[in-house]
């Protein structure tokens, strides 16, 4: 189960496995965006990404395994990572707004070079925004007892953005980046990755797993879309990770158009909770989900233990991967394991999710 620091050692990784590598399109920083191309020649094809929030990584690890690994006759094409500048690390993605490499390796060394190296957005509560060069960049100082829920730093910038616009509109059109502030998590840690988020010219706060059905969409996603486009997957996978819920898991599935379509998301939603059962995780309850909310409060439904169905048109912020997936091609899933699971443990876990729904989809198309 291999954590891969740099984008570099994935796609060293990848051409080392004999795989071919798809161009889809390149990020900001010159990197290229990537698809193996495995399987067989059996159409509807099967797509499988992860790692548009970098700071989950057992997803990026879990694609890269499945791409090795997978035997199914249908064409299988696997996005190992979906942000290769977040993968690289916070380091990294400061460079590119400083021009040179900076030297921190504490939140107050990294809070220091934003203070002098930008303009300072915000400075106030342990939560540092500043603009370097084409970038903004946040610093959330992490709190050792875990209490900050996923993506802390992600919505308190939402909030600020919401309360304060005015301190925020320097960063509007831009990409920000922030420190994960995960320790102790394997994978991500303080600074391992740079979580990367888009500040509209609305100054709405989104991050790269958004963006599938506007007309204006960052290079990530929309290379995304285009493969989808061409490939028109039949199933699609997108490997998250939670940091709300210790080492549990829950599958995240999406409504179909059809009926028929329906009763095989659930019969694939059905056979991959018992697998996951059966391998001895714990399931995720409905707070896990919710952050706490009452489930029905939220944009989720529960089928059944495990099991939630994600209805985009209560979220709002747009269309992510799977919800543009299930509205234009078919079946979809996404995967949220507990990210204080042990690495190998999340893995196997978005692993197991993968092969037992093309499982049920090998089924369906038999
Ligand atoms: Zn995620």
């Amino acid at each position: 189960m291999k954590i891969f620091w740099t984008y570099d050692e994935l796609l060293t990784h990848l051409r080392r496995g004999g795989h071919e590598l798809l161009p889809l399109g390149g990020t900001p920083d010159g990197s290229p965006l990537v698809a193996v191309r495995t399987g067989g020649d059996k159409l509807p094809a099967v797509l499988i990404t992860a790692g548009s929030h970098s700071t989950e990584h057992a997803g990026v690890s879990a694609a890269v395994e499945l791409a090795g690994s997978l035997d199914t006759p249908h064409q299988v094409y696997v996005v190992p990572t979906r942000d290769p500048i977040g993968l690289n690390g916070f380091a990294y993605a400061l460079e590119l707004g400083l021009g040179h490499a900076p030297d921190f390796s504490t939140f107050d060394a990294l809070a220091s070079i934003l203070r002098e190296s930008g303009t300072v957005l915000h400075d106030a509560d342990d939560f540092i925004v500043a603009l370097i060069g084409d970038y903004g960049y946040a610093c959330p100082v992490p709190r050792p007892d875990r209490s900050q829920p996923q993506n802390y730093g992600y919505k308190r910038l939402q909030r600020l953005a919401g309360e304060q616009p005015d301190k925020l509109e320097p960063l509007r059109g831009r990409r920000l980046f922030m420190a994960p502030g995960q320790p102790g998590i394997e994978g991500s840690g303080d600074f391992g990755r740079a979580y990367t988020l888009i500040i509209g010219l609305d100054g709405e706060v989104l991050h790269l797993n958004r963006f599938h059905d506007t007309t204006w969409a960052p290079a990530e996603p929309r290379a995304v879309r285009d493969l989808m486009a061409q490939i028109e997957p039949g199933i699609s996978f997108d490997i998250h990770e939670s940091q709300l819920m210790e080492d549990r898991f829950w599958l995240s599935a999406r409504r179909q158009a059809d009926p028929e379509g329906q009763v095989w998301e659930e019969r694939a939603a059905q056979a991959v909770i018992r697998a996951v059962v059966a391998s001895g995780a714990r399931l995720a309850n409905d707070a896990d989900v919710s952050g706490g909310a009452p489930l029905e409060q939220t944009w989720f439904t529960r089928s059944e233990p495990g099991v939630y169905w994600l209805d985009a048109t209560v979220r709002g912020e747009g269309l992510n991967l799977m919800d543009y997936a299930s509205r234009h091609y078919g079946m979809a899933f996404g995967t949220e394991m507990g990210m204080y699971g042990r690495f190998a443990d999340r893995v196997r876990l978005g692993m197991l999710t993968v092969t037992t729904a093309l499982e049920v989809f090998a089924e369906r198309h038999a």
